[in-house]
């Protein structure tokens, strides 16, 4: 049967500790089904059975799916020895559902992370076979040119010899500085800063501005974040 312990449920949803679940059952402030209940070992179903905690039924989930405004400075890990990972920027009311980030942005690439705790969706989502794209702004030392765009979306030859697959480059401004944008379908390990290097440039700023269809919010800031909507969850796919 699906359920789990009334003291976990209640402390998975951010309600505090066990024990901290312990006392609230005592004094009275939990109910399941309309009946007080003090003990914590209930074996509940947080999917039919309706539990109260302090008179207002508490809203269960399972999954949480969030987009985050990557800033610099960050690593996309749960856990680090040296460095701030991602997860320091999420509340605890979010962390309570343990979200990991799906897929890596480098340490210094800014941008979309989506973050979640659906382990069947972050691993569809970076399967190597369903070529999710995904869409970057650059700035790139050294004038970007239209041979450039043409090697890019033949597929450029890494310095390890991997052969990336096709990848669409569009130029907004070459110079000293190129702005540029960039589609790929795949992501090896720092790929579009490789990229650059096999044609003898190099990446001085990266962002990611989408993933499949799921576009950034600009309206975030670096180191925000929000819960994603229904439809941007399907355009992730
Ligand atoms: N490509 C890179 O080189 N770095 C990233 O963070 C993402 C894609």
């Amino acid at each position: 049967a699906k359920g789990m312990r009334l003291d976990k449920l209640l402390s998975n949803l951010g309600y505090g500790s066990r024990k901290d679940i312990k006392v609230a059952l005592k004094a009275r402030l939990v109910k399941v089904n309309g009946e007080l209940e003090k003990d914590p070992a209930r074996h509940v179903d947080p999917e039919k059975d309706i539990v109260e905690y302090n008179g207002e039924r508490i809203e269960y989930r399972e999954f949480i799916y969030l987009m985050l405004n990557k800033p610099d400075g960050y690593v996309s890990a749960t856990f680090d020895n040296r460095d701030k990972t991602v997860l320091d920027l999420i509340a605890v009311e979010y962390l309570v559902f343990e979200p990991f980030p799906v897929g890596r942005l480098d340490k210094d690439t800014e941008g979309l992370l989506v973050l979640t705790n659906d382990g069947a969706l972050a691993h569809r989502v970076l399967s190597p076979k369903k070529h999710v794209k995904k869409r970057y702004f650059a700035l790139v030392d050294g004038e970007v040119t239209g041979e450039d765009i043409e090697v890019f979306s033949e597929g450029v030859e890494l310095e390890d010899g991997y052969k990336t697959l096709p990848s669409q480059l569009e130029i907004l401004e070459s110079g000293e500085t190129s702005r540029i944008e960039l589609t790929i379908y795949e992501g090896k390990f720092h790929q579009v800063k490789r990229m650059f290097e096999a044609v003898g440039k190099k990446v001085t700023y990266l962002k990611r501005l989408s993933m499949g269809n799921l576009r950034l919010d600009e309206s975030l800031e670096l180191g925000e974040y929000r819960e994603l909507t229904g439809e941007e969850l399907l355009m992730l796919e």
